[in-house]
């Protein structure tokens, strides 16, 4: 059966698609046989190792909501848009599920690589800062060159703007946006990192890599 909502650290996760405009060096999905038939995600930086996420098919927002109505989410802190692909390629579905999680009262965040509006052909910059309470943006690298050579996206080297320019509409919407990036980079690169994070207007996390 394909794993659709699964939870872990307290949060509750949903998985939405395979499909990614980057195929990052560092992501799991290009490491699988290292993995022992568990699952990561690494642009998520929290997902779970115990689940397949690997997906048969994409869910409808019924198959999500039948997973999540299994759950008592008053038991959990956050939603989180997360799996083994870029959340935003369903992004039809995350604005209603972002609904339903205000009426059961969870927080949603969606860990993304900001190619969203991208993706859709559209500026969904506005829409997402409207429905999502957290906007985690991988920034991965701090130029758009060596954000390409390790993120090797289908957008080339305009990719890193593309995500920072999301980033920065998703601000300027009043969304609450965090940068996110690994801590095995430099020193020099954490605080160019943070640097960038001032500028867009956002918050900068450091996180372990896994
Ligand atoms: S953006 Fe995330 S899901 Fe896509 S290839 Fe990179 S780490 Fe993997």
């Amino acid at each position: 059966m394909n794993t659709y909502v699964y939870t872990l650290y307290g949060n509750v996760y949903v998985n939405l698609t395979n499909r990614c405009s980057n195929s990052c060096e560092f992501c799991i999905r290009n490491h699988e046989s290292t993995m022992d038939g568990r699952t990561f995600s690494s642009h998520k930086g929290d997902s779970g190792d115990a689940y397949d996420l690997w997906l048969d098919r994409e869910p409808s927002y019924d198959d999500v909501v039948s997973q999540l109505d299994e759950l008592d989410l008053s038991q959990y802190k956050e939603m989180v848009f997360c799996g083994y692909g870029e959340p935003t390629y369903r992004f039809d579905i995350i604005e209603r599920l972002c609904k339903y999680a205000r009426d059961k009262g969870i927080r949603t965040r969606i860990n993304t690589n900001g190619h969203g509006s991208k993706i859709q052909g559209r500026d969904i910059a506005p829409a997402m800062a409207a429905c999502i309470d957290t906007i985690n943006v991988s920034l991965n690298a701090v130029d758009a060159v060596s954000y390409q050579s390790l993120c090797h996206s289908i957008y080339g080297n305009d990719s890193f703007d593309i995500m920072l320019d999301f980033a920065r509409e998703c601000v300027k919407c009043g969304g609450n946006v965090v940068l996110s990036i690994v801590d095995c980079v430099p020193d020099e690169q954490i605080e160019r990192a943070a640097e960038i994070a001032e500028q867009v207007g956002a918050k900068l996390r450091v996180r372990k890599m896994l």
